[in-house]
């Protein structure tokens, strides 16, 4: 007898639907698997035959056939074993066929039958809802992740047993999930921006980073404050949406780290990778690819403290995404995509002794200097819109304080210079100014003939490039918009001239 029942599995960070099917039929006994499994799948076997047996279910001596369609996605993870083992008890007559028809279901079995959590639930219940399915069955350690969604009855199961009873019932007793009420959570940094004494423009500079979604390169003496600096700035972003919170999620849920005590990503994220961080860990990988630090940290923050200490290659592996917000990873068992779209930050010393251009403390040599800069490739250096340099801050300032805006204030500030670009961009498939490209610049980013004059005559002296150009542009726009100005003045343009250090030096 042949029957099929709907699950679902994790490729990558997306999902697909797959259909489990059992033949049972009379003849050599035995079990095989087919449907391009990975040996982890294979094992279910073992898995669903003791769990059913220790269910109290007996298994006769026939021909067992399960095939796992489609057939050309490799398929990985212990999620198939629940659905195999349903659509044994149906071949077997133990289940109507009626009760498992358009119900997805996911879950790993023990030996003893109980129903253990696994990842990439809340994905999988995500393809049901789109699916259109009629009921989802998961672990019942799972369950915490799903909450908020809502559109499809959802029953979280402990054991076989419990599996078998509810099928008895009118649609498995289920009802509709309500999806949880959504509540923002704000994200709490360890100090506020008014506690930052000194260092104005560096603060200014990362109120227009996020913004503007433009990335910051913070050069500075050891002790300047870069790395507070950093850590305060997933402060003054907006609360996530819940639909950023459950696309993030997703991803999170898909990587496997998600737990009952942290069922959901709902602040920002804002990943910090150590400077020994591998190109494999950082863009993502693995035989059957896992996200790397630059999919974590989509919609958030991807903060590398120390930037000449990473090595090259692993600074390479960020070029393509910090241009096109995404990755692309090949392997033998398919070609992946993750998102990576995020805020890029980093921070660095000037110099291998960290007290440069302070040459009291010091020593370094201008090679020494050099080298240590050259150490970052032009076109890692080329992707930052704003760069700023940051000197210690006098004993006198840091005690008399002047009191700057609270992170909450500049929280409001960013999020209303979201909207207003939110509102511009609307069905341009543009979300921020940091992201505009090539012709959307000209449009966007018209000033008034004195800021045009003032760009062109930095343009000559300064020797810019066309990339550097832009950027300017992009990051007056932003300036513009913090100010609600609908128009980029010289004002504008001149500020966002201020923060290229990098142009002003040659290192
Ligand atoms: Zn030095």
């Amino acid at each position: 007898m042949f029957r099929k029942v709907m699950s679902a599995t994790i490729v990558g960070v997306n999902c697909i639907s797959v259909q489990v099917e059992a033949d049972v039929r009379n003849g050599l006994p035995g079990f095989s698997m087919v449907g391009y499994l990975s040996s982890r799948v294979r094992e279910a076997q073992e898995r669903v035959c003791t769990a059913l047996r220790n269910s109290g279910f007996s298994f006769p001596a026939k021909h067992i056939t399960v095939n796992l369609s489609p057939a050309d996605v490799k398929k990985d993870g212990t999620g198939f074993d629940l659905p195999i083992a349903a659509a044994l008890l149906s071949a077997l007559g133990y289940l109507d066929f009626a009760c498992l028809e358009n119900v997805c279901m996911a879950g790993e079995l023990s030996l003893s039958g109980e129903v253990k959590g696994i990842r990439g639930i809340l994905p999988i219940v995500d393809r049901a809802v789109k699916e259109k399915c009629r009921l989802c069955i998961i672990p019942k350690e799972n369950a915490k992740e799903v909450e908020m969604i809502d559109g499809i009855p959802i029953l979280a199961v402990e054991n076989m047993r419990e599996f078998t009873d509810y099928a008895g019932l009118k649609n498995w007793g289920a009802e509709r999930n309500p999806g949880k009420k959504w509540e923002e959570e704000n994200y709490e940094s360890e100090w506020d921006f008014c506690e930052i004494a000194g260092q104005e423009a560096a603060k200014e500079a990362a109120v227009i980073a996020a913004a503007g979604f433009h990335n910051l390169l913070m050069i500075g003496t050891k002790g300047s404050g870069k790395t507070m600096i950093a850590k305060s700035i997933p402060g003054i972003f907006p609360c996530l949406s819940k639909e950023e919170a459950m696309e993030i999620s997703g991803i999170y849920s898909a990587a496997g780290l998600l737990s009952q005590e942290k069922p959901l990503i709902k602040i920002r994220p804002f990943r910090t990778p150590h400077h020994t961080i591998s190109p494999k860990a950082l863009a993502g990988g693995g035989q059957m690819p896992r996200p790397g630090e630059i999919t974590l940290a989509h919609k958030g923050i991807l903060f590398l403290d120390e930037l000449p200490e990473f090595s090259r290659s692993t600074l390479e592996v960020l070029r393509q995404p910090l241009e096109e917000h995404k990755i692309c990873i090949s392997r033998v068992s398919g070609n992946f995509q993750f998102p990576a779209d995020f805020l890029f930050i980093a921070a660095m010393n000037a110099c291998p002794c960290g007290y440069y251009p302070d040459r009291n403390k010091c020593s370094c040599s201008d090679t020494e200097v050099a080298k240590y800069m050259g150490k970052i490739s032009g076109p890692i250096l080329d992707r930052f819109d704003l760069c700023t340099e940051m000197k210690q801050v006098p004993k006198e300032k840091i005690w008399k304080k002047k009191k700057g805006k609270t992170t909450c204030e500049l929280r409001e500030m960013v999020k209303e210079t979201h909207e207003i670009q939110k509102d511009r961009y609307k069905g341009k498939g543009v979300s921020f100014n940091g992201r505009l490209q090539g012709k959307e610049i000209e449009k966007y980013c018209q000033t008034s003939r004195e800021g045009e004059k003032l760009l062109q005559r930095a343009y000559e002296k300064m020797h810019l490039s066309v990339r550097a150009y832009h950027k300017i542009l992009k990051t007056a726009r932003t300036i513009a918009d913090l100010e609600k100005s609908e128009k980029i003045e010289v004002s504008h343009i001149s500020k966002a001239m201020s923060f290229r250090a990098l142009d002003k030096k040659d290192w």
